[in-house]
């Protein structure tokens, strides 16, 4: 039985009278552990001595810090030195992408040893079972079955890397709470059908709604080295040097889309959030300390809009596939294209099919994902919903899934 939406999550924030303006504070030049510091310093802590404070960046997959991809350690190291100082119980919780570890996520990034250097306890949110949550007034996401830890802790802070992102504009704070969503029950978000008389992409709209019921009550934005391009995963480094802090991770995220040379109004799951009135992107009126915080925006390239013009000779016939699998071909193609021709050595052009429906394919297309599965006797098929890129690397070898 699905529990009601608990006033916890974002009703009561112990850093925020939603009379008032939000906080938004940003810091720079300082190097990631000061400038959270600096961001972080004119919060006010008192009202949360003896709570317990889940924070929650992105380790959602095994990056080396540095890349861009994953909160930056000494961002995540600041931030429990902030809040165990103000005498909270500090945790450091993940639920990363299909397929990722969460321990060994937080391990190659450089979380985990922040942490251990401070006696703070790793959570892998998958461990345990899902709470499942009703979302009122959804759209398209009726309930979501969410990792009980956000539920069991007071506070809940959301520390994602600033990054654009292929199928939704930008990831930051608000969609960075898509972490908090227990296994694989995320990726249901990417694989939502077409809304019926609504032009909006379904991932945009399910992350609005998602966002009427989990939002967190502090974000803590890492722009030390963010991601452009083609995010969340196969862009490129961005060095930014900033720190975002916001109670309102909606303008926390518009202070940090305006840093990334990008507007808030344009990204749609937090125009749609905005529209709702789950947070403000109009930053108009509000206090950003310190006042000069835009001389440091940089501009961020934006992601390619055809993969075809990206990986030449190389072409998608994408019919109709969820984000899913366009994220876990991305991936592959970022890092494996040019040894594709390793595998199809007589080749000009290869062919690679995702999505449903495909009728008639060229010789030797590569097939991925389940929903390409008809087509598996005559081609190349990696199967999974969505598939996994290193199963592609197997299959192409020859080699066994090692699971
Ligand atoms: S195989 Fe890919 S396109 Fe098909 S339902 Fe799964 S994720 Fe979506």
């Amino acid at each position: 039985m699905p529990s009601p939406y608990d006033p916890r999550m974002n009703l009561e924030n112990p850093f925020w009278d939603r009379n008032d303006p939000p906080f938004l504070s940003v810091a720079h030049g300082q190097g990631a552990y000061q400038n959270t510091l600096n961001a972080l310093q004119d919060l006010p802590l008192r009202n949360i001595r003896g709570q317990r404070v889940l924070l929650k960046p992105n380790a959602g997959r095994p990056a080396e810090p540095g890349a861009g991809i994953t909160t930056d350690p000494q961002v995540l190291a600041a931030a429990i030195d902030v809040f165990q100082q103000a005498g909270c119980e500090v945790s450091v919780g993940e639920s990363p992408i299909t397929g990722v570890n969460t321990l060994e996520a937080l391990e190659v990034t450089g979380m985990a040893a922040v942490a251990r250097a401070r006696s703070c306890p790793l959570i892998d949110m998958d461990a345990r079972p899902a709470v499942p949550v009703n979302i009122p007034n959804a759209v398209v996401l009726h309930e979501i079955k969410l990792c009980p830890e956000v539920l069991e802790h007071d506070v809940v802070v959301s520390i994602p890397v600033m990054k654009m992102h292929m199928h939704t504009g930008v990831t930051l704070a608000v969609k960075n709470m898509k972490g908090c969503l227990w296994r694989r029950s995320k990726v249901l978000l990417h694989m939502l059908p077409p809304i019926e008389g609504c032009d909006e992409k379904p991932l945009n709209v399910a992350i609005a709604d998602m966002a009427s019921v989990l939002r967190p009550h502090l974000s803590i934005i890492d722009g030390t080295v963010g991601l452009e391009g083609l995010g969340p995963s196969a862009g490129v480094p961005k060095p930014l040097g900033c720190v975002v802090v916001g109670t309102d991770a909606f303008a926390a995220d518009a202070v940090a889309c305006r840093l990334m040379g990008t507007e808030a109004s344009l990204i749609p799951h937090l125009r749609l959030g905005a529209e709702r009135g789950y947070g403000t992107i109009d930053l108009s009126g509000l206090s950003i300390h310190p006042d000069h915080w835009q001389d440091w925006a940089v501009s961020f390239a934006e992601p390619p809009r055809n993969l075809t013009l990206e990986f030449p000779n190389i072409t998608v016939m994408d019919n109709n596939s969820c984000s899913a699998c366009q994220s876990t071909l991305l991936l592959f193609l970022k890092h494996h294209a040019r040894h594709l021709w390793d595998y199809f050595p007589d080749q000009k052009e290869i062919s690679v099919a995702i999505g449903k429906g495909h009728t008639e394919l060229p010789e030797k297309t590569l097939c991925l994902g389940n929903c390409t599965g008809r087509h598996k006797k005559d081609h190349i098929f990696v199967p999974g919903c969505p598939p996994i890129a290193s199963e592609i690397l197997n299959v192409l070898t020859g080699r066994p899934d090692p699971d």
